[in-house]
């Protein structure tokens, strides 16, 4: 556990989402959909940044595994055979008096926790949300909006493995939408009923899978660490054998200590060769995998690390979150006044730079555009360009918004071309030359 009190709480962060554009209701000027979420600019940015950091990492610096992105209706026989259309369920109660709904793991004792009244008898939900497909709606026409994302992977394993000649040990990766009917959604983007994943399968000899999993729970959690988030604030959480999932053999959850408690970011299932079988049974297809050495057809386990996107981006506002009274220029707030900085990984910082010209000044103005035009071209920076309002409140806006460096050009930039580079967390202030700029760039932001 921290030491000291964590500042964060969910009011500060969704309002803070609100305020600087990360977060905002959905629909909002129609009053809103209970749970819907949209991002906005910076929120967009965070959540681009999430993906592309696990993509980077789970896809492109590794050899063994490859992408993919699946349509999200498939064929509804995908849902049968997977186990879903049976098995998709959670465990609903409904209060005999409000008539509130919850899952039944999620409540204590059998009293309603909103009125106090009994609940009733636990039935199972099936979470999969149903559409219709063409003009008719019979139940010919009827799809299912896709759970969860890893279907598409069992389903194009053989035409991937055809294409790319992959031997085991190896994975498929894709990040995309999902949708579940989840009976009670909440804690603002952490439980949506329409949400991102980012999951991958990875494919091994079994016998092999424990080894595997392990790893995978390894390399995970390692992840969360290295893009920032303390340590402290994550845990692993292996799976009771009565709560895993209808095709899992083992399961381990990676927690986050967000600030209601501990709670699923990542699960790492061991699914065995479930998803393979069952799918080769129900189409007909030998969906195995033909062994050179031992000239042998093996049906491959899966390990599979499963990641909510918009779970992630919230864990990576929650962790960077802090208040601190400072005073002074840098700090762009009056002596004991409270600074709110978000201190995210600059690979995960919507904005990596800030480029501020002291003010708006026909000298100022062209030098300040220019260094911006340059480092936008560079290719390699989230850079943004600000001229509104007192350095102050520009320096305040940054920070709330993650921004690990702010350039600022003065006057003296004109005559000694250096420009100013100010580090969020540290507030240090450091002239730099303009002709050093970008390599003083890559230093800080790796
Ligand atoms: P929970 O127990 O919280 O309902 P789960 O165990 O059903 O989650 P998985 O099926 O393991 O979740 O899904 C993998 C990941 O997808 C989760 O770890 C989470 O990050 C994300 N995810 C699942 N359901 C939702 C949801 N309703 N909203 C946002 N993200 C979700």
């Amino acid at each position: 556990m921290p030491d000291a009190p964590r500042p964060v709480t969910m009011d500060k962060i969704v309002s803070l989402c609100k305020r600087r554009g990360f977060v905002f209701p959905g629909s909002e000027i129609y009053g809103g959909l209970a749970n819907a979420w949209d991002y906005g600019p910076m929120g967009v940015e965070l959540k681009r940044n999430v993906k592309e950091a696990w993509w980077r990492d789970v896809v492109r610096r590794r050899e063994d595994v490859v992408g993919l992105e699946a349509a999200i209706m498939m064929n509804p026989a995908v849902w049968e055979a997977s186990g879903h259309l049976a098995g998709f369920t959670d465990p609903l109660v409904e209060c005999r008096a409000c008539h509130h709904r919850f899952r039944a793991d999620h409540v204590e004792s059998s009293t309603c926790p909103d009125c106090g009244g009994e609940l009733g008898d636990a039935r199972q939900f099936n979470l999969m949300l149903k559409t219709f497909l063409g003009p008719v709606e019979d139940t010919a026409s009827a799809v299912y909006m896709r759970p969860e994302t890893a279907q598409g992977m069992f389903v194009n394993f053989l035409n991937v493995q055809t294409a790319t000649r992959k031997k085991l040990p190896f994975g498929i990766a894709q990040i995309g939408k999902s949708f579940r009917n989840e009976i009670t959604p909440g804690n603002f983007i952490f439980r949506t009923r329409e949400f991102e994943q980012m999951e991958m399968e990875f494919f091994v000899q079994p016998g092999e899978d424990d080894e595997w999993h392990d790893y995978w729970i390894r390399e995970r959690l390692d992840w969360y660490v290295r893009h920032g988030v303390r340590e402290e604030n994550l845990r692993l959480r292996p799976h009771d054998a009565d709560e895993l999932s209808h095709y899992s053999k083992a399961t381990t959850d990676i927690e986050y200590l967000f600030p209601w408690g501990w709670a699923e970011m990542e699960g790492i299932a061991n699914r065995t060769d479930f998803d393979l079988r069952q799918h080769s049974q129900h189409s007909g297809a030998r969906l195995s995998y033909f062994d050179n050495d031992t000239n042998e057809h093996v049906t491959p386990y899966v390990i599979e690390p499963a990641s909510g996107v918009d779970r992630a981006a919230l864990a990576f506002l929650v962790d960077a979150y802090d208040e601190e009274e400072v005073g002074g220029e840098a700090a762009g707030a009056g002596a004991g006044e409270t600074r709110v900085v978000l201190r995210l990984h600059p690979r995960i910082a919507p904005v990596q730079a800030a480029v501020l010209p002291l003010s708006r000044n026909a000298r100022l103005t062209p030098l300040a555009r220019d260094l911006f035009a340059g480092l936008v071209d560079d290719g390699r920076w989230r850079v943004e360009y600000d001229d509104a309002q007192s350095i102050g409140r520009r320096y305040r806006r940054f920070d709330e918004v993650g921004a690990p460096l702010c350039i600022t050009v003065d006057f003296q930039s004109l005559d000694d071309n250096q420009v100013t580079i100010r580090d969020r967390d540290t507030l240090l202030q450091e002239r730099v030359g303009i002709p050093d700029l970008s390599s003083a760039l890559a230093d800080r932001l790796g």
